[in-house]
């Protein structure tokens, strides 16, 4: 660790790092297959991982509970049980082939927190709970219709039944029930009632995550506060349509080329990311699977149809809005001019998670008190914590640095990034 504070707490976070260690060196061995890290929502590897934090939990002489969704829940008592309580959490389960780091740091970071608190020996002002949360990474294991995040959104009454029968296992065909209920958990409690975790009982949801793309490691910073989660708009099945003619006897004023005004529609696209950024605005742009179709194009054809879609991400719901409908005009515009007309569909919203603006200023003031390295980070993939804020918890959220990416068994955090990203988070919990 680079920076030192003589508090007790220091010392006792500094002395609780080979917990966390052991905690990332046993779940990521006993997860491990040949593709990396793979920890599918539901399954027995899952499983593994919940039973391991449990096991410590135990050792910590914390108070350990579940819901009906498979998450569990770790808690340190608090001096005034009666006062809402920090909700600390990430996810348990990965993408296929994935790595370590993703969703568990943030789990062992809490239990990190509650180990150094409890070796400190000073009980917090109110009940400090990590929460251990399935399936937020279900889109990659099911296809259909779902909205992934199934843990958080259970447990905050924000997940539609429907998506437990429209949600199909891409490997089994199992359905979410069916796998929900073959794990030991009770689907019909999904929908019904009042929501397991409410706001009102609590100070706020706080998750550490390994950033996913390259800022803090190129800017060799090691922990980033999340501004917002961008939101998303999607347009899923876009498609250019123009005519298959013979690609060396028709002139180009003759010609539909759906791939020409593609590249064009994407060009122009490009472009005003470029003008956005420009201007300051918080924006990324990707448009992919973009094909012909092999069954009938061929080298002789002018391209008479593409496909692709189109992902536009930014922390303002207002420039989400103005993308897509400059999306909207151009491919109108670049449509009636080359010939061709684009359906791009409808886009579907996500709205920005915004993090609490009092949490975050609150770990502002922490990492300038503690010394630690920090920037402000907006965070492009989306989070539990978006569940949270939607259900109307104040969240926040820190980000460790991390190379290689994620979603990948190469993702590398550095535990002494770790350390200080924890050190963070437990000087938050610790302020009451
Ligand atoms: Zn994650």
């Amino acid at each position: 660790m680079t920076a030192r504070s003589p508090s007790p707490l220091a010392g006792a976070l500094d002395a609780s790092i080979p917990l966390a260690a052991g905690l990332f060196d046993e779940i990521g061995r006993r997860t491990a297959d040949t593709a990396g890290v793979s920890r599918e929502p539901y399954s027995p590897a899952e499983q593994v991982a919940v039973d391991i934090l449990t096991r410590t939990a135990r050792s910590l002489e914390l108070e350990i509970a579940g819901d009906p969704f498979g998450n569990c829940y770790f808690t340190l008592p608090g001096r005034e049980r009666g006062l809402p309580g920090w909700l600390v959490g990430s996810h348990v389960d990965s993408v296929p082939g994935g790595g370590n780091f993703d969703g568990l740091a943030g789990v062992v970071a809490g239990m990190t927190a509650l180990a150094a608190l409890r070796r400190a020996g000073s009980a917090p002002a109110c009940d400090i709970t990590v929460m251990g949360i399935r399936a937020e990474e279900l889109s990659s294991w099911y296809g259909g219709h779902h909205g992934g995040h199934i843990g958080s959104r259970a447990a905050l009454g924000l997940l539609p039944a429907a998506e437990l029968d429209s949600a199909a296992n891409s490997r089994t065909g199992r359905t979410l029930r069916e796998q929900m209920r073959a794990a030991g958990f009770d689907p019909t409690a999904v929908g019904r009632g009042t929501p397991h975790l409410l706001p009102g009982k609590f100070r706020g949801y706080v998750e550490l995550h390994i950033e996913q793309g390259p800022v803090l490691a190129d800017q060799r910073i090691p922990v980033g506060i999340v501004t917002a989660i961008r939101g998303a708009a999607r347009a899923r099945s876009c498609r250019c349509l123009g005519a298959y003619t013979h690609s060396g006897a028709v002139p180009h004023e003759y010609r539909s080329d759906a791939v020409m005004a593609t590249v064009e529609l994407v060009r122009e696209l490009d472009l005003q990311w470029e003008r956005a950024r420009a201007a300051g605005a918080d924006l990324v742009l990707t448009v992919g699977m973009l094909f012909t179709d092999g069954r009938v194009h061929a080298l002789t054809k002018v391209p008479g149809e593409t496909n692709f879609c189109l992902d536009i991400r930014s922390q303002s719901e207002a420039t989400l809005g103005d993308m897509a409908t400059l999306a909207g005009c151009l491919a109108q515009d670049i449509g009636a001019r080359r010939r061709v007309r684009f359906d791009l569909g409808s886009f579907s919203l996500q709205s920005p998670a915004t993090m609490d603006a009092g949490l975050r200023s609150q770990l502002l003031d922490g990492a300038r008190v503690l010394g630690i390295p920090h920037i402000d980070i907006p965070s492009g993939a989306g989070h539990d914590a978006q569940d949270f804020v939607q259900a109307g918890f104040p969240a926040a959220m820190i980000f460790v640095r991390n190379t290689h990416g994620s979603h990948n068994p190469d993702e590398a955090m550095d535990i002494t990034d770790f350390a200080l990203g924890t050190r963070l988070l437990t000087w938050l919990l610790a302020q009451g």
